[in-house]
């Protein structure tokens, strides 16, 4: 396995490659990403995973700077995984001088759920995504059903600019007790550990709610995020949306909609300090 740091040295690496495929994170990798590798090496040639902490999609007032770095056991477990080069630019490397050419998701996508509570998030996702395919330029890159809403702005945007990169989800690993597993999960205390997993839970009880014939959205969505407050947690979202396009839907749609595949149920909510996401479709 090949670790490079600069664009240049890994155009070079991978010339001659047909089909690359590409797994960009933030690194400090989990068995949900290394899952996300596994899944990609068979779809490409060669297999890239980038590991890069986008500072560009993060708020002034969130972790950017206490992200978790590990490179070298990332390193290691990308090797036992099967990858064949791990790309870890520098800041430098990547963003050589200061990134003012953006991409901007449009308003309908972002305004809402992360978008809403991250302003500039997806900004920033979308602008270091674009700048990854252009180093790589992968033919397939995998991404996790975790960021439900990133994955559907990243198809859109790819689709939008007609890149020729097919992209392809990847589901949801979880921990024993149904946590999803995140990199955010080691900012957790042990006692935090032990009731994170009350966020998948309370998107389970919706799922099932919606499953059972509840059309009753907004009761649902004040329900759980009661349940959650109640536990201690600081809920941002604990929504019912449409998996077309994430908008609320009409109660008159709920029932049609829950009957075929049609729903997702998202939520967002701090444990002490830390912000934890998840989503289950129902
Ligand atoms: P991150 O390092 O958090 O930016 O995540 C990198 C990629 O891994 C993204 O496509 C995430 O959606 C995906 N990912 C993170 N956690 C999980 C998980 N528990 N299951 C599946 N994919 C995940």
């Amino acid at each position: 396995m090949k670790i490079i740091q600069s664009v240049a040295a890994l155009r070079a690496h991978l010339d001659g490659f047909r089909r690359p495929a590409l797994v960009p994170t933030m690194g400090n990798l989990h068995e949900g990403h290394l899952a996300l590798v596994r899944q990609a090496k068979p779809l490409g040639d060669v297999l890239v995973a980038s590991i890069f902490v986008n500072r560009l999609q993060f708020l002034p007032h969130e972790d950017f700077d206490s992200y978790p770095r590990t490179l070298q056991a990332d390193c290691d477990a990308l090797q036992a995984a099967g990858c064949d080069v791990v790309f870890a630019p520098t800041e430098a490397e990547l963003y050589p001088q200061p990134q003012t050419f953006k991409i901007n998701p449009p308003s309908e996508l972002t305004d809402l759920l992360e978008g809403h509570f991250r302003p500039g998030f997806f900004t920033g996702v979308c602008t270091v995504v674009m700048k990854l395919f252009a180093c790589v330029q992968p033919r397939v890159a995998v991404f996790g059903q975790k960021d439900y809403q990133q994955l559907m702005v990243i198809r859109q945007m790819v689709q939008q600019f007609a890149l020729p990169i097919e992209i392809v989800a990847s589901p949801t690993l979880r921990a024993a007790d149904g946590l999803a597993l995140s990199s955010r999960n080691n900012y957790l205390s042990k006692k935090e550990r032990l009731e994170a997993v009350q966020l998948s839970q309370a998107l389970q009880t919706m799922a099932r709610a919606l499953q059972a014939g509840a059309t009753d959205m907004a009761r649902l969505e004040q329900e759980a995020m009661a349940a959650l407050t109640a536990r201690g947690w600081q809920p941002d979202y604990l929504c019912v949306r449409r998996r077309a396009d994430l908008q609320a839907p009409a109660a008159a749609e709920v029932a049609a909609l829950a009957q075929h595949a049609g729903l997702v149920v998202l939520g967002a909510a701090k444990l002490g300090k830390t912000r934890l996401i998840d989503n289950l479709e129902v």
